[in-house]
């Protein structure tokens, strides 16, 4: 007898999008997330074409568009000069753009399909310290509440805690790569501006200034 087919180790982006494709296949899903609340801050700024195919297989690619912008090119400029434009128009599929919506906003949607998925169990504020595998079984172990533990069983577990996961060392998987040596800075502004609904990159010698719409008149800019 385990507590769930399958446990999800964090509630980031990667993580409900995971429980809600296990629960589509008739899985009983428990997520153990670490923090009590989400984030609100200004992280990922767009969703790509594969992304939202896997989306609309759950259903909720509606919602995604009545949040998002479609981008359809981007322009990209040196100084006032317009260099090139790319169009996504030739991407083949259903969706040939990529769609402006900010992490949080996609959060959000995730976290409410969860929420009303009748075979997924969600618990915050639990942070999975160590994970073993016997068998056929997979056993988190962790703390909520800083003093209380606890530990469940399932048939498979997925890491999806990000990048400096937990559930991977535990389990002594490798990790090729590392951080990014370049420094950025990331806000959303009102954007009076006149660059509409494409997507903009600046090519000033100091570095790369990128311009994402979103909506409500504001603009992503990295
Ligand atoms: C400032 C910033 C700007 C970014 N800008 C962009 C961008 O422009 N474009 C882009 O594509 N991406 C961007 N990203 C990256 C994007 O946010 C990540 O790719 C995305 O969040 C990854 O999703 P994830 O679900 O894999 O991991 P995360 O979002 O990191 O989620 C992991 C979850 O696991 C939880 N967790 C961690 N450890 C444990 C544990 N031991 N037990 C239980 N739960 C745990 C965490 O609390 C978290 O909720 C940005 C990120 C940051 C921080």
């Amino acid at each position: 007898m385990v507590d769930a087919d399958v446990i999800v180790v964090g509630a980031g982006p990667v993580g409900m999008v995971a429980a809600l494709l296990a629960a589509h296949q008739g899985l009983d899903v428990l997520v153990l997330e670490r923090d009590s609340s989400r984030h609100a801050q200004s992280r990922a700024i767009g969703i790509t074409p594969p992304s939202l195919e896997i989306v609309q297989h759950l259903g909720l690619c509606s919602s995604f568009i009545a949040n998002g912008i479609a981008v359809r090119s981007v322009r990209i400029h040196y100084g006032s000069r317009l260099l090139w434009t790319i169009n996504f128009d030739q991407i083949d599929g259903t969706y040939p753009f990529v769609l402006a919506i900010p992490q949080h906003i996609t959060e959000d949607i995730l976290e409410k399909a969860l929420l009303h998925a009748p075979s997924i169990r969600v618990l915050r504020g639990h942070a999975v310290q160590d994970v073993s595998a016997n068998g056929n079984r997979v056993t988190a172990y962790g703390s909520y509440a800083r003093q209380g533990r606890f530990h469940f069983t399932c048939r498979c577990l997925l890491g999806c805690d990000g990048g400096r996961s937990t559930t991977r060392e535990a389990l002594g998987i490798p990790f090729r790569g590392g951080a990014d040596p370049h420094t950025f800075l990331m806000g959303d502004f009102e954007d009076s501006g006149t660059w509409g609904e494409d997507a903009c990159f600046f090519l000033p010698l100091e570095g790369l200034l990128k311009h994402f719409p979103s909506l409500m008149g504001s603009a992503a800019m990295s």
